[in-house]
């Protein structure tokens, strides 16, 4: 048992079963990360908005500034940030820092500042708890059985075919609730310490109640209901709020 990150404010250090290891993760993120930037390129979608790039960069860059509070490692992560013409309600960020943004979500929810700087908050929170490597663990053990499957991880890690798992368990398939619920909590922490106000969090789960489309974003997936998840979130807020306010002062 390991843990990624340290608790911050929400007490973010559970431990967490790791089979794969991270640099596999990361090194299949960049593989999925790379191919998917070069079909939106294709597609005449990729940053077509330089005030939307310039936009999503500027809060990014802010946030990932206090990452370290959770884990020292990330700020020598290779970040990337990118925006992609879509309607999709959605963004996500891979292992490793790979992030995009879908103009689906910004425009359909009329996002502030704050407000994108939540979800981003909580993309970038997955990546650094490395939920992507937990739910790929998880799900090989279920699949192989325990001893099995370290048996093969414990003999052979770099022969495991693990193309595309980074991928599937960023966006293929849906977290659990307990990462949502993990993600909410670091993603505002995060906000707040960048200066943004945390219940900006808490008001995203108020319009995503207005919007209704056929596709479910990856914030929506098996996610906590949204009554108990602003719920949660209003207890977060009011605990890093004074994080924001020592931010603030310092602007
Ligand atoms: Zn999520």
């Amino acid at each position: 048992m390991t843990t990624t990150t340290a608790g911050g404010d929400v007490g973010a250090d559970r431990k967490q079963m790791m089979l794969y290891s991270e640099a596999e993760m990361n090194q299949s993120a960049n593989e999925a990360y790379a191919e998917v930037i070069a079909e939106a390129k294709k597609a005449g979608v990729l940053n077509k908005d330089q005030a939307t790039l310039n936009r999503v960069r500027k809060i990014a860059d802010k946030l990932i500034a206090q990452t370290p509070v959770f884990r020292q490692d990330a700020l020598d992560w290779d970040w990337q940030v990118n925006v992609i013409t879509e309607d999709t309600i959605n963004a996500w960020c891979m292992p490793g820092g790979k992030i995009v943004v879908y103009t689906g979500i910004i425009d359909a929810l009329k996002l502030t500042d704050g407000e994108l700087a939540a979800v981003m908050g909580h993309e970038i929170s997955h990546a650094l708890k490395e939920h992507s490597r937990e739910r790929a663990s998880q799900e090989a053990v279920q699949t192989l059985g325990i001893a099995t499957a370290a048996a093969i991880f414990g003999l052979d890690q770099t022969k495991a075919n693990i193309l595309g798992i980074a991928a599937q368990f960023t966006f293929g398939l849906p977290f659990s609730r307990s990462h949502e619920t993990e993600a909410d909590r670091m993603g505002t922490e995060l906000m707040a310490r960048a200066g943004y106000d945390p219940y900006e969090a808490v008001n995203i789960w108020k319009k995503m109640d207005e919007v209704s489309g056929s596709s479910v974003p990856e914030l929506l997936s098996t996610h906590p209901s949204n009554k108990n998840r602003i719920a949660d979130l209003q207890v977060i807020a009011e605990k890093v709020y004074p994080l924001y306010q020592e931010a603030s002062k310092k602007k």
